[in-house]
């Protein structure tokens, strides 16, 4: 596709503009207008009920807005669901569904797949792939109910790889989750923003976004501040995010 920009300057891959979403009339987000940079490591911070998976949400198309237009590489999200990948939080997802983890990360292949087309061997192949990335093969027929958290959340991010999508939306993928299932995590995103993949995650611990991330977004309903982590991440913007009482960080 032709872009009027300058090979020099990175295209945006989701832009969010003036977004408002409102619960039974009572607002969740107000006016957001974002724009995520191409093969970047993004996160979003805002305290709870910040309005943080709202905002995935509404950009997926999940959850109804009052206003506001969302582009994906700028098109309508239903023209390119198929390259987006979505991780909703861990406590939002009905865990009693009886499927094993090796179908799991096998849905990822479906959207690729034609109408009634079968995964065949194929996308078998791409999803025992995906699982031996996240060191879950031996796991393969097990229920997804029986896995600690860290091993679901490790199962979630092969789905999304065997979906082989250009952009990731994770909502929380790291919280309550052991550190080595962290670092595993941080370390296959980051192979994929260094292939040119653009990963957009809510995050809660703000003593590890400078290690994690090279872009950031804090909102707080609105937008308080997006930009490089090394320019955003001031006491300022985190007391206008997060109020005066800061004593839970890193917690
Ligand atoms: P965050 O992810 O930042 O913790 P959410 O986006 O989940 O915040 O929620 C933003 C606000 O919207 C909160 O006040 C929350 O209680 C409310 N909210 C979220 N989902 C719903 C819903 N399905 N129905 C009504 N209110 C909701
Ligand atoms: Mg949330």
């Amino acid at each position: 596709m032709p872009t009027t920009k300058g090979p020099s300057v990175p295209a945006d891959v989701l832009t969010i503009d003036n977004l408002h979403v409102s619960y039974r009339g009572v607002k969740a987000v107000e006016g957001l207008t974002i724009s995520i940079p191409a093969a970047t490591m993004t996160c979003i911070v805002g305290p709870n009920g910040s309005g943080k998976s709202t905002t995935l949400k509404a950009a997926l198309g999940l959850v109804e807005r009052t206003a506001g237009a969302i582009r994906f590489f700028s098109q309508r999200v239903d023209k390119v669901r198929e390259r987006i990948a979505y991780v909703p939080q861990r406590s939002t997802t009905d865990w009693d569904f009886p499927i094993n983890v090796f179908d799991t990360v096998l849905l990822g292949t479906y959207p690729k797949l034609r109408v009634f087309q079968r995964p065949g061997t194929v996308e078998r192949e791409i999803a025992r792939r995906a699982l031996m990335r996240v060191h879950m093969e031996d796991f393969a027929h097990r229920q997804i109910a029986d896995l600690s958290g860290g091993q679901q959340q490790r199962v979630f991010i092969a789905r999304a790889l065997a979906q082989q999508a250009d952009i990731l939306l994770l909502d929380e993928p790291l919280m309550g989750i052991d550190a080595a299932s962290e670092q595993n995590i941080i370390e296959i995103l980051r192979e994929l923003v260094a292939a040119g993949k653009t990963v957009v995650m809510v995050h809660h611990d703000l003593s590890n976004v400078e290690n994690y991330f090279d872009h950031i977004i804090m909102i707080n309903q609105r937008l308080i501040t997006q930009g490089p982590v090394s320019e955003a991440l001031t006491g300022q913007n985190l007391t206008a995010t997060f109020g005066a009482n800061l004593l839970g960080i890193g917690e």
